[in-house]
């Protein structure tokens, strides 16, 4: 046995047994990785109040050579972000968010700048008057980032072209990226529909350090947008539903 250390967010609860926990979390160190909480469930002194969703713990857990599931050993709770779990829409925001890193990322393919960008939404969730739409379109759009996914919105792909007048502009999950209506004038049946400002508020968000993100200004037809394309991307790529999504309002 070989006890290891990590700081983690908590992605995923679910009872096992009568007396245990298995926890999903997304650590700095290890990325992605699957837990036994022994005696979680029963014995409510060792893990009491830790293993709530969207917590940042600082966990000792032990791997084994004999099984792939890792025993919880010990969590420090550093923030429980409390809010998230009091409101709502934050309680949907951040699930959302911890939902796409469950199915974005493979276990142990550690991602130190994913970490530190889910932390750093999930405080801004937490902050008074920060636009919770946004956060989730910022924290999604640097998550494909990170993990290779960005969609291509520098121009149309077959000409080239963006921002040419009375031109239409749709994206493409299946060629992950634009295409306009000179090129594709007859696509428009499944078409997701964008508008030259969202192609470019979405282009500098990408491009954007995330401390400068918040000089932004979306409207409320690109936040409409935005989360209808990145909505259907997450669908086409990962091939399932994120549930999280129909909760959205
Ligand atoms: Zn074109």
């Amino acid at each position: 046995m070989h006890l290891q250390q990590s700081l983690a967010i908590v992605l995923q609860v679910k009872d096992h047994g009568d007396s245990d926990k298995i926890v999903t979390v997304y650590t700095l160190e290890h990325g992605k990785i699957v837990l036994i909480a022994k005696g979680a469930k029963r014995s409510k002194k060792r893990f009491v109040n830790k293993l709530e969703l969207f917590s940042l713990l600082a966990i000792h857990f032990a791997t084994s050579r004999h099984s792939s599931l890792m025993r919880l050993d010990q969590a420090e709770l550093l923030n429980p972000f409390p809010v998230l779990r009091e409101n709502y829409e934050l309680y949907v925001a951040a699930s959302l968010l911890c939902e796409l890193v469950l199915h974005w990322t493979k276990e142990h393919d550690s991602d130190e700048e994913l970490f530190r960008v889910l932390v750093w939404a999930l405080e801004r969730l937490c902050l008074a008057g920060a636009a919770v739409n946004r956060t989730i379109i910022f924290f999604h759009v640097k998550m494909l980032d990170i993990v290779g996914y960005r969609p291509d919105l520098t121009g149309c792909l077959d000409c080239h072209v963006l921002g040419a007048s009375g031109v239409l502009y749709r994206f493409s999950p299946l060629r992950n990226g634009l295409l306009c209506s000179r090129c594709e004038p007859n696509a428009t049946v499944s078409a997701q529909p964008l508008s030259i400002q969202t192609i470019q508020l979405l282009r500098r968000v990408q491009e954007m350090d995330q401390s400068k993100l918040d000089r932004l200004h979306f409207s409320l037809t690109a936040t409409r947008e935005a989360i209808a394309l990145l909505k259907r991307y997450d669908h086409h790529l990962l091939q399932r539903e994120v549930q999280s999504w129909s909760f959205l309002g």
